[in-house]
């Protein structure tokens, strides 16, 4: 994203729109900018603000009037009054930024927009975590500190050599140039995202080596992680993952149960 600066009057408000705190206010030129390494493409700032298309040297010459005489002339808080946002044509790797951080464009991987998944959310249909197995989602980023692939890049690694098995429909499995060592395509390991998911399964005996991996490579990355993890239950409703989390030291709260009303178009469904 790019702010024109023959456009933009510093009136500040689209700094607090940017969930990645990219844009400033530059005390030199006057002008908002846009810290490119920072932003994610996420097109919050063009899509969520109001444009309006006012002459830039008559607003200009209106705020400076208003500083002399100690009032204020700013526009309504989510109006750029300019229309100073220009999209920028985004190329190889860049455009990587965009799919997962803007939530109206689908991945081209899978098709679907957002982060690229269902997760296993549709597991009556798809099948994804069989009788025995566990399946974990590592999701990376968060508004305000977003994610580098190359972070995504160090736990992948480290949960391959734990015996991870990543899905294949999944957006960052995708950009892996070797999924059994978790290894991400070189190119891109130096994009930032908002957020990533990370998919993969493993047999249920398997899951306190994932859950150590994942605890030691975790703190020396620069965002933060969310773990989830999930099973089959028993015709009782529940599930021997509980247990193990627990005896992991993992805080176990049951966030989701699919009640397997979809039509399962897989073997395995008894
Ligand atoms: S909202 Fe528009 S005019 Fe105001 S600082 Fe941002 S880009 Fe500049
Ligand atoms: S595209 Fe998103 S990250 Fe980039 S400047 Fe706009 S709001 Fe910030």
């Amino acid at each position: 994203m790019r702010i024109d600066p023959r456009k933009c009057v510093a009136c500040g408000n689209c700094v607090a729109v940017c969930p990645m705190g990219a844009i400033a206010i530059d005390p030199v030129s006057h002008r908002a900018v846009v810290d490119a390494d920072e932003c994610v493409e996420c097109y919050s700032c063009y899509r969520g603000m109001s444009r309006e298309h006012l002459p830039p040297a008559v607003v200009r010459a209106i705020r400076g009037i208003a500083r002399l005489a100690r009032f204020r002339f700013d526009p309504e808080p989510d109006v750029c009054p300019t229309g100073a946002f220009t999209e920028t044509e985004l190329s190889w790797p860049r455009t990587l930024r965009r799919a997962f951080s803007d939530p109206v464009v689908p991945h081209e991987s899978t098709g679907l927009a957002g982060r690229g998944t269902e997760e296993v959310k549709t597991n009556d249909v798809t099948g994804r975590v069989r009788r025995g197995e566990a399946g974990f989602t590592v999701e990376f980023g968060r508004p305000g500190i977003g994610a580098r692939f190359r972070d995504i890049d160090r736990v992948t690694r480290a949960l391959a050599a734990a015996g991870a098995r990543f899905e294949q429909a999944n957006p960052v499995t995708s950009l892996m140039s070797d999924p059994a060592a978790g290894r991400i395509r070189e190119d891109i390991l130096g994009e930032k995202v908002l957020s990533a998911i990370v998919e993969l399964k493993t047999p249920m005996a398997s899951v306190p080596e994932i859950l150590r991996a994942l605890r030691a490579v975790a703190g020396g990355v620069e965002t933060v992680i969310c773990l989830g993890v999930s099973a089959r239950c028993d015709a009782g409703g529940d599930t021997e993952l509980a247990e193990v989390l627990r005896a992991e030291g993992f805080a176990f709260w049951r966030g989701k149960t699919n009640l397997g009303l979809g039509r399962p178009l897989w073997g395995d469904a008894a």
